[in-house]
């Protein structure tokens, strides 16, 4: 059972976007706040919502609040730093906070003991999927935290989700999500890198992915990804390599922060940021497969 009526969603991007609209048509009154004040507006133009560029009104006014921004750095600005008052003093003791952004997961324990402090209640629901799922309200969500604040948030949840997963205590929705997207990040540079090597030994990437797709090294980016985004030229998912190239930062800083050596996290990590650096970070995450082709095939100097 939930009493919550009025959601603020803070974080109106390619994700936050289709998922308040899903919030919206569901019936929960709405308040949408973007540091972008325009994007706010826009979304509460077209879905019926209410946008506001004031955290203190939409604290006071919210049952809960979600996070749908970049990273965790973000989701700790809003809620501890802003300059017109941090939004966590704002809100109504027993209020529940879902951040659904892929944050780190340590970042996030420690978010949840200063909201606890305040009589806050913190779940991390990171999703997967991309916006066609956020658009369809088929996402997979990861969600952890404390089973009575997540029995209070899942009605909400279940409206912008398809497969909802309680995979632990605070914390280990975002590492699952990290671990999620480090596999994800893994099997596109190791496609990306299989047709470069193919092409150039003479073999046709199209029909190398019809074989791959019935064969044993199929992957999401194989399915999805490198025939759809990359030989089409269209690099177009709506997930950018700035934000990829983060996730497996995530994955591969978990493994040392509990004192753990990933080798495989490591190389991916420098691959990514190394794509990032490169291309931009504001870029298609699909456009990392041209720069890493066009890097091996570079002459090496000396
Ligand atoms: P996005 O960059 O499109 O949107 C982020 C929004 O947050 C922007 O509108 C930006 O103006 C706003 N913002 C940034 N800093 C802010 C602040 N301090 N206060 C208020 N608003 C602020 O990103 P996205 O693609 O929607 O992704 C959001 C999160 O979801 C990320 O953590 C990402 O890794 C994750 N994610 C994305 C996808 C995808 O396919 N795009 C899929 C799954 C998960």
């Amino acid at each position: 059972m939930s009493s919550i009526r009025t959601v603020g969603f803070i974080g109106l991007g390619n994700m936050g976007v289709p998922m308040a609209a899903n919030l919206a048509k569901a019936g929960y009154e709405v308040i949408a706040f973007d540091l972008d004040a325009g994007r706010a507006q826009g979304f509460a133009l077209d879905h019926s919502a209410r946008a506001t560029d004031d955290l203190a009104e939409l604290g006071k006014s919210a049952d809960a609040v979600i996070t749908m921004l970049p990273t965790g750095r973000e989701v700790r600005e809003v809620l501890l730093k802003t300059q017109n008052g941090a939004l966590a003093t704002h809100l109504k003791p027993g209020a529940c906070v879902i951040d659904m952004s892929s944050a780190d997961p340590v970042g996030t324990r420690a978010l949840g003991q200063d909201l606890a402090a305040r009589q806050i209640m913190l779940v991390d629901a990171p999703v997967s999927g991309g916006v066609p799922r956020a658009r369809d309200g088929s996402l997979a969500i990861m969600i952890g935290g404390d089973p009575q604040a997540i029995a209070t948030v899942k009605p909400l949840l279940s409206k912008m989700g398809q497969k909802l997963f309680e995979v632990g205590g605070l914390g280990c929705g975002h590492a699952m999500k990290a671990l999620n997207n480090f596999l994800a990040a893994t099997s596109f540079a190791a496609s990306a890198e299989a047709v470069a090597v193919g092409r150039k030994f003479g073999l046709d990437p199209a029909v190398m992915i019809d074989v791959i797709n019935v064969s044993t090294g199929r992957s999401f980016a194989s399915e999805n990804l490198i025939k759809q985004h990359v030989l089409s030229g269209a690099f177009g998912t709506g997930f950018t390599l700035g934000l990829l190239a983060k996730d497996a930062g995530i994955a591969a800083d978990l493994a040392n922060q509990i004192g753990m050596t990933a080798p495989v996290g490591q190389l991916i990590r420098d691959m990514w940021a190394d794509a990032r650096d490169a291309v931009g970070g504001d870029q298609d995450h699909t456009r990392a497969a041209t720069h890493w082709q066009q890097r091996a095939l570079r002459p090496t100097a000396e």
